[in-house]
């Protein structure tokens, strides 16, 4: 068998079709949107059909499309851009303890120039506490940030009810959708978000770009400055073959959605009951059903994730440690720790993320592998003998 990848909550393969839609862009139509020249008007025109893509795939307006250069900076813009709009009128902002560390350490940053940010708990399966959120507000509060969907866990915010608290009591409401992309539906006049982050390599398009959905009114102070591209909100000349390949990525993603995820759901649901049918002490960290249909988060107990991911890879199995950011370091996830894990017991989990093309004889050798590589680790472990 091939080597197979399930980390696609890391990053995925580039879709072919995406690929033949960005090649002309490097070698034909490379012009600058800013020039006069017909070489400028194509790639202008291109541009702005890009963004109307980006926009028909979440019911959304395209003037309220930014593109960016991926979802760390649509954070970073997000947060940093309402903040600094409006730090007259209050400087506390809320978000949660499981946020990406591009949201979390954004707001890390901010505490250091005179903001104060509330982190609020999730429950044990890493859904946020409306309550906690609701006390949390004060008359000085100008953001919530709280993710759509968790990238370790898999785990849904109920972020229609945060919504609506974030309106009666007139604070912006952004959240981090990268992750629920192409895997729940997302439509702008259902939902009340006043900014969204959305990233391309997470879809089967490019890295190094992405968007920050503005809803219509919303104003926000830019965080780099220059030619005043994307009408001022972000500078910096359009990356028009990666926003081409985004646009594809994303028209793909949000089309073929139902199929992809009730597919994805399928073999989710099979994995998590096959390993726990076969390893004993094996657990699913996160939420059951409230949760994206591609994410597995498996915690084993007595051995550590990342001999486990050692192991897989050296079956042709791609998985990771709670997520590829921390994955270097041996430090114990944020995540897992705030959804009631000690770090010796978190240690043992391991996260299986799957695409639309992973398939059930893949899910079969994994769970295969899985249940010898477990096996063999739990013999070499002092713990586990006791
Ligand atoms: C991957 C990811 C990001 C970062 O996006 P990049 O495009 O890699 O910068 C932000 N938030 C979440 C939830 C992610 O999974």
């Amino acid at each position: 068998m091939d080597t197979i990848y399930m980390d696609h909550a890391a990053t995925t393969d580039v879709d072919p079709d995406v690929i033949d839609a960005m090649l002309p862009y490097f070698r034909h139509y490379y012009g600058n949107p800013s020039s006069l020249h017909s070489f400028g008007a194509k790639a202008a025109q291109d541009l702005e059909d890009s963004r109307l893509k980006v926009a028909k795939g979440i019911n959304a307006r395209p003037e309220e499309i930014i593109f960016t250069s991926g979802g760390t900076e649509s954070d970073n813009l997000a947060i940093k851009g309402i903040a600094y709009k409006n730090s007259r009128q209050g400087k506390h902002i809320i978000t949660s303890k499981i946020e990406h560390p591009a949201v979390l350490n954004t707001c890390r940053f901010l505490e250091k120039k005179g903001f104060e940010v509330t982190y609020v708990p999730v429950d044990n399966s890493g859904i946020v506490n409306i309550e906690d959120l609701k006390d949390s507000i004060r008359t000085d509060t100008i953001l919530i940030s709280i993710m759509h969907a968790n990238n370790e866990i898999g785990t849904l915010q109920p972020i229609d009810e945060i919504s609506k608290i974030a309106k009666t009591n007139e604070v912006y409401f952004h959240t981090d959708a990268v992750q629920t992309v192409g895997k729940i539906p997302i439509d702008m006049e259902k939902i009340d978000v006043d900014l969204m982050s959305l990233s391309s390599h997470k879809i089967h398009g490019p890295k190094g770009v992405g968007a920050l959905y503005i809803k219509k009114g919303v104003s926000i102070e830019p965080i780099l400055h220059g030619g005043e591209h994307e009408r001022g909100i972000r500078s910096g000349t359009e990356n028009i073959a990666g926003i081409i390949g985004f646009a594809k990525a994303f028209e793909l993603a949000t089309s073929n959605l139902e199929n992809n995820s009730k597919k994805m759901l399928k073999l989710r649901n099979h994995l998590i009951e096959s390993v726990k049918k076969r390893i004993p002490e094996s657990y699913l960290n996160g939420h059951q059903t409230k949760c994206l249909p591609n994410i597995a988060n498996l915690r084993f107990s007595f051995i550590e994730g990342e001999s486990i991911v050692l192991m897989l890879d050296m079956k042709g199995i791609a998985a990771s440690t709670g997520s590829a950011c921390s994955s270097k370091n041996l430090k114990a996830s944020h995540v897992l720790e705030s959804i009631g894990l000690q770090p010796e017991v978190s240690h043992g989990s391991i996260r299986f993320s799957l695409g639309k093309d992973n398939t059930l004889e893949e899910v079969d050798y994994v769970v295969d592998s899985l249940e010898t590589i477990i096996k063999k680790l739990r013999e070499m472990s002092p713990i586990a003998k006791m």
